[in-house]
């Protein structure tokens, strides 16, 4: 004899019925069917839906009771083409629900005992329709009501099962009856005293695990909407799968700490007896499913699953009053008992200073009023403080019976929550060590989900979700660059980067999922109005792991943003050299936070564009050299303008031209006047450990005094008119020395300097060429042949491409 379970999902639909009833057929080959049904999906909810309203006196309940019946015959009039004898004596159950409902409406209440009543209509329709239809196409089926079989105490909602007298009704019942298929309700059951009860929510797993048990037979299925027991909840993980094999524990684990798809109770009578339990899935009756057994099956995880349990509320007792003095504890835990409040977890700090524990919110008022009240002795005496009630937490806990004997998992759980900016509250490890729970904010559960799975069953592919400000030139080259470097990346690297947000100053879209690559500029088109704060607003909300914020702006107020990121545990990329060349303090302070929150700061681009110069630095710091100069050509226009300026060009002409060209800022005097390679060198002068600041800079401006006072761009063109001979003067004694004119950067013994040198012939920078940075790294161990970097310093592409590889350097952290 076999028993199975099918689900509210299960029997959802007259779609779902007949797939449910052809499971029944072909299984009823081979032995006798013990069939448990569920309420048709959304039922139960709907009945105490309706009896609430009904208590409160509204007549909306009618409304509800209206739909019930509706969903009722939809199902029957999908199932056979004769639904009319089945609606008359639906018909008689109906009136009598109507009735139950009324008198509540007219009593005004509803007591635990009358909800039992009422919920228990859900599994009678569900049960007594399948069995008719069974019936009417011909089949060895028939209806047994459980409540006959099952008997309870009068604990309503959630009543104990007596095993005596209810094994002996079973195996009474079954031993006579010779029916290939019996149907029965879930769910329901009898107390003693002949009262309606209910086993509790998600209850029909565990009936039909009583009836297994009781019948001592082979296996007990539970058929349901999911292919198995999966990795996570599958609603919030989209990666989870469904896990092949589980010990009884490791169910009873994940059941408990919120895998809905098995009700908790239900692994308590078939364990014993070593009956397994297979999870199925209706609607892919194929899938393999889960089996969950005492066989021990070979499984290189050491954590089987990850659960969640919402609607936590944690309370603290504490106090100087309670250590070392014995028996609080079981007063506390007394207190709850008698309140019959149960507790999901606890912890006690090593000092018994306090006490916290978690528990169902609807039990949060109850809890906080009768323990004030069971320990107003010593809150009066300032022994201890009022309990303390914290609302909007969730549980989520790894399960697997194989952690304990592998160190690291809670390292490997902690840090990764830590990464991602996910706080835990409270910390509790079983002494069994099957589980590992910890108490966060309801609000970051999807995140820590989703983060844990990856971490413990995906180490696959790591998610980077990434928010771009500033869809410009080098902006759009950078989606271009992920868009056609995704399939390369998640095939080799295991990154599979997504632009979840992109904004410019005027519009901004959002797509958790990912914005489809292929036609972004269609919905950035139609995308809502931006604003600095609203994008950190939206990225702090959608709380992704790995979120990565990329600045492709060279805007001051983006700039002052980053420390809020950092802060969120967001990383921060950018091209924009703002707040690295801001006040030294500033800078330093971005370092330190990007170091607390754990989050990275990387702005590669800052200096030299896609050039690994930063990176060059950093990793000659890390390892222990030290640098003793650094020389260096970094800005592309003025190495434009004077490899262009000559006797036979004007100097306002080439300026002209450079800025025709684009490689000018739009105000060139950022470029001419050096402080666009002041800020690089100083950039790279505090990499190395320098605290200085861009007044510390000596600047030998190659500009006359009027060109420098200048007060508009207009005014500053007319006066390098005026200035040509200045200009010229300048090209004349370096062509006469035989040099070339380079603006170059230099450092050295904690001081920095910019401005034109003569540059003599088989100097690296002699020939430096169009856009082309060139730096020297003149160190310890690189003294006479120094490192040099050397590259186009300039450019969308490639400025893109050092942004792109700063968010993979992110990734493979
Ligand atoms: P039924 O009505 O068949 O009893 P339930 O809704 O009670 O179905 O349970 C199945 C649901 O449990 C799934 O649809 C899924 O949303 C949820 N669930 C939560 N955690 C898990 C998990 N770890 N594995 C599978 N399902 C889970
Ligand atoms: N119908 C009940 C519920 O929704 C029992 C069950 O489906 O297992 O809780
Ligand atoms: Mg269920």
């Amino acid at each position: 004899m076999k028993v199975l379970k099918f689900g509210g999902t299960s029997v959802g639909s007259a779609q779902n019925i007949k797939k449910v009833i052809a499971i029944l057929q072909k299984e009823s080959l081979t032995s006798p069917i013990v069939c448990v049904v569920s309420a048709v999906g959304g039922v139960t909810d709907k009945l105490l839906q309706a009896g609430a309203l009904a208590k409160q006196k509204d007549k909306s309940y009618l409304t509800v009771l209206d739909k019930i019946k509706s969903i009722h015959y939809k199902v029957i009039e999908g199932l056979t083409s004769e639904p009319k004898a089945i609606i008359t004596e639906v018909d008689q159950k109906f009136e009598a629900l109507n009735q139950l409902l009324n008198g509540i409406f007219l009593i005004n209440e509803l007591s635990p005992k009358t909800s039992d009543k009422l919920v228990s209509y859900g599994e009678i329709l569900s049960s007594f329709i399948i069995a008719k239809t069974m019936e009417g196409m011909g089949l060895n089926a028939i209806l047994k009501n459980s409540q006959d079989l099952i008997v309870t105490n009068s604990n309503f909602t959630k009543a104990e099962v007596n095993y005596d007298i209810t094994n002996k009704n079973i195996t009474d019942y079954f031993n006579k009856a010779n029916q290939q298929i019996t149907i029965l309700p879930g769910f329901v059951s009898k107390s003693q005293a002949d009262e309606i009860t209910t086993l509790g929510r998600g209850g029909s797993d565990f009936t039909a695990a009583i009836i297994a048990a009781a019948l001592k037979v082979e296996q007990l299925e539970i058929w349901t909407d999911v292919s198995g027991m999966y990795t996570t909840n599958p609603k919030l993980v989209k990666q989870a799968y469904p896990i092949a094999n589980l010990s009884y524990q490791e169910a009873m684990e994940l059941s408990h700490f919120g895998a809905k798809v098995l009700y908790p109770p239900t692994v308590q009578p078939v364990l014993n007896l070593a009956i397994p339990i297979h999870i199925k899935n209706t609607l892919h009756p194929e899938a393999v499913g889960t089996v969950i057994s005492n066989q021990k099956k070979e499984s290189n995880l050491t954590v089987k699953g990850i659960s969640h349990i919402d609607n936590v509320a944690l309370l603290t007792l504490e106090g100087s009053g309670m250590v070392g003095i014995p028996g609080f504890s079981k007063r506390l835990f007394e207190t709850l008992a008698n309140e019959k409040i149960n507790i999901i977890i606890i912890t006690q700090a090593s000092s018994e200073h306090s006490i916290c524990f978690g528990i169902d919110i609807s039990n949060a008022e109850k809890a906080e009023n009768t323990i004030n009240l069971a320990f107003e002795y010593e809150i009066s005496l300032h022994k201890i403080n009022p309990i303390i009630v914290e609302k909007g937490l969730s549980i989520i806990a790894l399960i697997g019976d194989n952690m304990k004997s592998h160190q690291g998992i809670s390292g490997k759980l902690f840090s990764t929550l830590g990464k991602n900016n996910i706080n835990v509250r409270a910390i509790a490890q079983g002494a069994s060590e099957k589980n590992i729970s910890a108490v966060i904010s309801e609000k970051d559960v999807s995140k820590a989900l989703n983060s844990l799975h990856e971490r413990f069953f995906e180490t696959n592919t790591k998610q980077l979700n990434v928010f771009i400000t500033g869809i410009g030139n080098v902006g759009e080259k950078l989606i271009d660059q992920i868009h056609q470097q995704h399939s390369f990346l998640k095939k080799n690297l295991k990154l599979d980067v997504k632009i979840v947000g992109m904004a410019n100053s005027k519009k901004m879209i959002f797509d958790p999922k990912g914005i489809d690559l292929n036609n972004w500029t269609d919905q950035f088109h139609h995308a809502e109005p931006s604003s600095i704060e609203g994008f950190y607003q939206k990225v702090i909300s959608l709380n992704l792991r790995n979120s990565i914020f990329v600045d492709v702006t060279a805007n001051h107020d983006v700039a002052a943003v980053y420390q809020n990121y950092l802060k969120q545990s967001v990383a921060v990329v950018a091209c924009n050299k703002i707040a690295c060349s801001d006040k030294y303090i500033n800078y330093k302070n971005l370092q330190d936070l990007s170091l607390k929150y754990n989050a990275s700061f990387l702005y590669e681009t800052n200096v030299g564009a896609g050039l690994p110069i930063i990176n060059t630095l950093n990793n000659l710091v890390a390892s222990g050299d030290k640098v003793i100069s650094i020389q260096a050509v970094l800005s592309g226009s003025l190495n434009f303008v004077f490899n262009n300026f000559s006797d036979k060009k004007n100097f306002h002409d080439t300026v002209k031209q450079a800025q025709f060209e684009g490689y000018t800022e739009p105000d060139p005097r950022i470029d001419l006047s050096g402080i666009d390679v002041a800020r690089k060198i100083l950039i790279l002068a505090r990499e190395n450990g320098v605290k200085m600041e861009i007044e510390d800079i000596v600047n030998e401006s190659f500009l006359t005094k009027t060109n420098l006072d200048s007060t508009s761009v207009d005014h500053f063109y007319e006066t390098l008119i005026d200035d040509e001979a200045h200009f010229q003067k300048l090209y004349t004694s370096a062509k006469a020395n035989k040099c070339q004119l380079k603006y170059v950067a230099e450092y050295k013994n904690g001081k920095a300097k910019v401005g034109l040198q003569e540059i003599p012939e088989g100097h690296p920078f002699y020939n430096l060429e169009g856009k082309d940075n060139i730096v020297m790294f003149y160190t310890q161990r690189y003294p006479e042949q120094p490192l040099i970097v050397k590259g186009a310093g300039a450019g969308a592409d490639v400025t893109a491409s050092g942004l792109f590889a700063d968010i993979i350097r992110i990734g493979n952290k």
